[in-house]
């Protein structure tokens, strides 16, 4: 679905200079400062406005903004003379390439890319290249997605489905999930904040983004997985390069769009970086058919598999460790500091008692003022493998932490669904029930046919299995980061336990987790809002 901005014919030639593409859903940034992509970047999480759009109202419209002097004349034509230059290092980049044979050399460029108008499933698919692209997304938490677009709830059409005896089924399925989701959010918005008041001493600004959080804490499970977002990419060459390979050869439609476009508009900005990822392209030729041969390989032998027992109960469980971590973990501190093998020093720790190696760890985590003083890269010789249960909305926020090695199974409504407190008991619940009862029916009718696409009509709100093998150090970040107050309940639940289970096993490695939040909070963003507004006030002349 390509995007539906209006642009006048004037704007349409000023923004030509700053993007690849005027038409397309998908377009890099070019001709700007680091900083207003940057911005126009981060932007994207908190707009329902388009990149273009933003560019064109925060910046380039925006007169307190002075853009004129900020980009200074940029270049157009090819006849310039610095096009030419681009143009003669590119050849020269070109050589050097293929002189120097090591793919690293990729990683030594980069660009934004502005992915517009894709579902959430592939938002997901992008937002998993973990190495070298920095994404940001526009959030489910604190915009509203029930606008309609030429009377239209913004959700993906899938091609095979929408020519296919499903059309009908996935496209009343998909409204009728969005049209709940708006109905609920006034009527659930006036409940809790009867429940809770705000207080004299706080802004209004402040409260009204918390409550807007905690109500779409709430409703976002409606959400079909078709539901359409924005994101950018920031990236190097080398990482876009894999991404376009492993987008061009999902098996879902929309995914090999999007590889393509992406191919074609980075092709315009940095195209050595990204023509060896050229759908004729041998590499990726053969990337084709290695990819068919592996998913061939594995559905073959996952076949001959007796029947295994789903993990289909909410929840976090850690079924994999190192029993001598905690000896690794010491051996591995000591070790820059002293000239001793790591073996002699594993040995050594084999023989300390566990209450030695707790005031070891203890003599370390006390120091720590704030939660991004990490431990030290010793904690990487620990690490941990938690099969995960829950709510697609909260794996999608998850999904997030690279540092790790993580996969899912496709998405199902067979696995229960995510139900809020704060709507069990009330009018709503009643709807809410019928709305995730009718998707599964919807669900589970396409998806015997269509076990790909069917996935599009899942509502966030049904829990997903997924497993983390991490290590100890970006545990602890995870868990820190996201137990924090403003994070949503239910990922701050997951947080919380995977650092208790951890703890339970091995309690010397608790003192690590020392900024984990194990509170409950009614508003939880409220904190943060009112710093920001605080932060907002203090900017102001
Ligand atoms: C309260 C909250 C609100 C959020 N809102 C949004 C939102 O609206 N939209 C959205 O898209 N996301 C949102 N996020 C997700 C957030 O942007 C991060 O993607 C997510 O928290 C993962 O954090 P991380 O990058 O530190 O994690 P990891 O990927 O776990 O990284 C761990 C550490 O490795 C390092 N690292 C890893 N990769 C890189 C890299 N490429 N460059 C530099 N350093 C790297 C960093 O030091 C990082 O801290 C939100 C997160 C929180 C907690």
């Amino acid at each position: 679905m390509e995007h539906q901005e209006e642009f006048t014919p004037e704007q349409s030639k000023i923004l030509e200079m700053y993007v690849s593409n005027l038409d397309s859903n998908i377009f890099v940034l070019r001709n700007l400062p680091e900083v207003i992509k940057g911005a126009l970047f981060s932007r994207y999480s908190r707009s329902v406005l388009g990149l273009r759009s933003l560019l064109l109202k925060d910046f380039i419209l925006n007169e307190e903004m002075a853009f004129d002097s900020i980009v200074g004349e940029p270049v157009t034509n090819a006849g310039d003379e610095q096009f030419v230059a681009i143009k003669k290092a590119q050849n020269f980049y070109d050589r050097i390439l293929d002189g120097y044979g090591d793919d690293s050399i990729g990683e030594l460029g980069g660009t934004h890319l502005a992915i517009e108008n894709v579902s959430m499933i592939a938002a997901k698919v992008i937002e998993d290249c973990r190495i070298g692209g920095s994404p940001l997304e526009k959030s489910t938490r604190y915009i509203y997605f029930d606008q309609k677009v030429n009377g239209k709830f913004l959700f993906y059409r899938e091609p095979v489905i929408m020519t296919s005896a499903y059309r009908d089924l996935y496209l009343e399925t998909c409204d009728m999930l969005f049209e709940t989701y708006g109905r609920l959010i006034p009527p659930l918005t006036e409940k809790i904040e009867k429940t809770f008041p705000k207080e004299p001493d706080v802004s209004q600004f402040a409260y009204n983004a918390a409550l807007r959080a905690k109500v779409l804490d709430c409703l976002r499970g409606l959400l079909p997985a078709s539901t359409m977002t924005n994101m950018g990419v920031y990236g190097n060459g080398r990482f876009f390069e894999s991404l376009i390979a492993k987008l061009q050869c999902s098996p879902l439609a929309e995914l090999q769009e999007s590889g393509r476009k992406s191919y074609q508009e980075l092709s315009k900005v940095i195209p050595s970086f990204v023509r060896r990822a050229d759908p004729t392209h041998k590499n990726q030729l053969s990337y084709f058919e290695y990819q068919e041969r592996l998913n061939h390989e594995i559905s073959t032998q996952v076949s001959h598999l007796k029947e295994l027992e789903p993990m289909n109960e909410a929840g976090v469980r850690l079924i994999d460790y190192d029993a001598d971590a905690p000896e690794k973990v010491a051996a591995a501190l000591l070790f820059s500091g002293s000239n001793a093998g790591l073996h002699e020093l594993q040995e050594h720790a084999q023989g300390m008692e566990r209450i030695e190696r707790e005031k070891l760890f203890r003599s370390i985590t006390s120091i720590r003022e704030n939660r991004r003083h990490k431990s030290p890269r010793a904690l990487e010789h620990a690490s941990f493998t938690f099969e995960i249960c829950a709510d697609y909305g909260i794996y999608r926020d998850l999904q997030r932490h690279r540092m790790l090695t993580q996969e899912k199974q496709l998405l199902t409504c067979d696995y229960n669904y995510y139900l809020p407190e704060e709507i069990v008991g009330t009018e709503f619940e009643a709807d809410y029930h019928k709305a995730m009862q009718e998707a599964k029916v919807a669900f589970d009718t396409m998806a015997k046919a269509l076990p790909e696409e069917a996935q599009y009509a899942v509502p966030m709100a049904y829990n997903i299995h997924w497993y983390f093998k991490v290590n100890l150090r970006a545990l602890q970040w995870i868990c820190e980061l996201r137990s924090s107050p403003a994070g949503h309940p239910m990922y701050r639940l997951v947080a919380q336990e995977m650092a208790k289970q951890v703890s339970q096993v091995f309690p010397e490695f608790e003192s690590f987790f020392g900024f984990v939040d194990y509170d409950g909070y009614q508003l939880g963003r409220l904190g943060q809002e009112i710093r920001l507004v605080e932060k907002m006030q203090a900017r102001r002349p």
